[in-house]
């Protein structure tokens, strides 16, 4: 059984066949998956999606590139969000995205920090974004409590991965370890099995070779496959141990 950690089921391409996109998927071996908000309105879409469907879960939180948009309010807005359901287990997805920067650094960093403060509060866990912003974002995670922290779709290498894992955060691999030319091979054959967890970051980011269309919790399947091959273990042991970790992680 596979977990996916992250999945933006709110998007029309798997909204409106939602039963038939979990089906797929547990025919595929993946048996939960974590829906991921990125604005105020998404968030409260993942939370009436996880409470249709037992074995989805639920974060509610700003992306980078939403943060220059909030309301005022934002925060009070995603406390009684995070407090209305149960299925909400984690504030996410923050970060920063130095990338496409489509929200003022500033603003970034300040939003950022201030979610991590109310999920500190909430004793839930974080779920970042980093997109070239390795050193900003590791002088946040330093300088600001978190219970657990979890570096979603981890694209940078090794010494960063390892600098992550100093601090407990937990890293987790997306479809783009499929890829001809990925750089973070070297992270995820030096990790210990205990130390990561996988993701499709549907429907973005679809695995070699769907690159290109629209990716689906299904394709969990052959980012595990790849993953396995990389650190030279079974199928198996590569889902038993990030189901584990996700478990733990969201307190499934
Ligand atoms: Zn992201
Ligand atoms: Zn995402």
């Amino acid at each position: 059984m596979l977990i996916d950690t992250h999945t933006h089921l709110y998007y029309d391409s798997m909204k409106d066949r939602i039963e038939d996109v979990i089906l797929q998927a547990k025919d595929n071996g993946i048996l939960q998956m974590i829906c991921i908000g990125t604005d105020l309105k998404s968030s409260e879409e993942c939370i009436k999606i996880a409470e249709n469907f037992e074995n989805i879960y639920a974060t509610v939180g700003i992306h980078p590139h939403d943060s220059n948009d909030v309301p005022l309010n934002y925060l009070h807005e995603l406390f009684q969000l995070a407090k209305s359901s149960k299925k909400v287990v984690a504030i996410g997805e923050i970060g920063i995205d130095h990338f496409r920067n489509l929200s003022p650094q500033k603003i970034q960093n300040k939003v950022m920090i201030e979610q991590m403060e109310l999920a500190y509060d909430l004793s839930l866990p974080i779920v970042f974004h980093n997109r070239d912003a390795d050193s900003e974002i590791y002088e946040i995670l330093k300088n600001n409590s978190f219970h657990r922290a979890l570096a979603h779709c981890f694209s940078s290498n090794l010494s960063f991965a390892k600098k992550l894992c100093d601090l407990g955060i937990l890293i987790s691999f997306s479809g783009n370890i499929t890829f001809k030319n990925a750089s973070n091979h070297d992270a995820l054959m030096a990790l210990t099995l205990n130390q990561f967890v996988l993701e499709t970051d549907c429907p973005f980011l679809a695995p070699h070779p769907f690159r290109g269309e629209k990716n689906e919790p299904k394709y969990l399947k052959i980012i595990a496959q790849k993953a396995a091959e990389l650190h030279g273990v079974s199928l198996d042991e590569i889902e038993i141990h990030t189901t584990r970790n996700a478990k733990t992680f969201f307190n499934l």
